[in-house]
């Protein structure tokens, strides 16, 4: 019995191992995989013939040889699966529609006028039917859903534990959504992270730290190739590491944390301090920044003095070889970047600077949306038969 339960695990093991594969390295012959997977060619033979049957992959021509017979190339089939990704932000819903291939199919961004619970999950629906009828797709073909919060998340549950932007508390989105596919939720730098690593900047890297500077400031870390979650999912709420002992209070109830120094909340409230003008906004003060407006310039280099502390920190402790900076002030990547990786290195352990690559996410703002599709992705094709 055991044994028959063992040879079903490295069976599915190495199905998934194959799509796996196909998936990073498309198109590919049946040798290639035997080669690089250290699996034999006719195991291999046979989970192409189920994948194929499955319509997860196709065949898409020949691979050029050298003499005797050509090899046949295998590749995805995108269309075989849609999933979407949404980022639940405080005023705002960005949701991504990909395929398997990870094209993105169509992305939107909608308003959120209110942040209760019930009211973002009827938008959700409302929306996700919405554009499946604006690219002319059924929500049959849709096989699964990546959500993105701002907040604490419990892996195993999906359970919002804490999201205080959003007011949330033990909140199980999935069963608010009356849709019948399967729902991940995430923590959004962490999926942000899984973004970045999947089709943004970070390509392919092993070890990093995806920095969210927003309202407030949250990591998500890939270490040695996978996303961590420390004893109790909150790895990463670097926010909270004290940077000021006895400086001011931040919103957990303690004092000194980096997020109320190096946010854009923290930019904000120091421009209104100095300026004695409330901003609606952090664009706004972004764009009094490229305006070079003094205020605004101090400011920011105020800012990027903390950020650059509290980073270099991080890599003191983690030893990544990339940071890669998210939010808004990703966008000032030109006017920052020195001045960043200044502030980092005077605060840097030497030999842990060293090879350190720091970069500034393109992505906008669809890293989490992203991120979160992508790991739907990841857990629909891990529960292969
Ligand atoms: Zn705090």
């Amino acid at each position: 019995m055991k044994k028959s339960i063992n040879h079903q695990y490295m069976r599915s093991t190495n199905k998934r191992l194959i799509l796996d594969f196909i998936r990073k390295k498309e198109p590919i012959t049946k040798k290639e995989l035997a080669d690089q997977l250290g699996i034999s060619v006719t195991s291999v033979a046979t989970f192409i013939t189920e994948l194929m049957e499955e319509g997860l992959i196709s065949s898409s021509g020949n691979a050029d040889s050298s003499g005797g017979r050509k090899s046949e190339l295998y590749r995805l089939n995108p269309d075989s699966l849609y999933v979407f990704g949404i980022d639940i932000q405080i005023d705002r819903l960005i949701i991504t529609l990909i395929n398997l291939s990870g094209d993105i199919v169509k992305a939107a961004e909608i308003k959120l006028d209110q942040n209760n619970e019930w009211f973002v999950a009827s938008l959700i629906t409302k929306s996700l039917n919405q554009i499946c009828e604006t690219v002319n797709l059924p929500f049959s073909k849709i096989a699964g859903i990546g959500i993105g919060v701002p907040g604490i998340v419990n892996h195993h549950t999906g359970i919002i534990e804490f999201a205080p932007n959003l007011g949330w508390k033990n909140v199980n989105l999935t069963s608010l959504l009356p849709v019948e596919v399967p729902i991940i939720v995430e923590n959004e730098a962490k999926a942000a992270a899984v973004g970045e690593l999947n089709f943004g900047i970070a390509k392919a890297k092993t070890n990093l730290i995806y920095v969210s500077i927003g309202s407030g400031i949250g990591t998500g870390l890939i270490l040695n190739g996978s996303l961590y979650y420390g004893h109790n999912f909150l790895a990463g709420e670097f926010g909270h590491m004290t940077i000021a002992p006895q400086g001011l209070p931040c919103r957990c109830g303690k004092e000194g944390c980096w997020e109320v120094y190096a946010s854009n909340d923290a930019a904000m409230k120091l421009y209104q301090k100095k300026s004695g003008i409330k901003l609606q906004s952090f664009d706004e003060l972004l764009e009094a920044f490229y305006r070079k407006n003094p205020d605004a310039i101090e400011v920011i280099g105020r800012i990027v003095h903390f950020l650059g502390l509290g980073i270099a920190n991080l890599i003191n402790g983690l030893n990544p070889e990339v940071v890669v900076i998210g939010g808004k002030i990703a966008e000032a990547e030109s006017l920052i970047n020195y001045r960043l990786l200044k502030e980092i290195k005077d605060h840097c352990f030497e030999y842990s600077y060293r090879g350190i690559e720091l970069l500034f996410s393109r992505l906008k703002n669809q890293a989490t949306a992203l991120g979160a599709a992508n790991l739907m992705i990841d857990g629909l094709l891990a529960n292969l038969k």
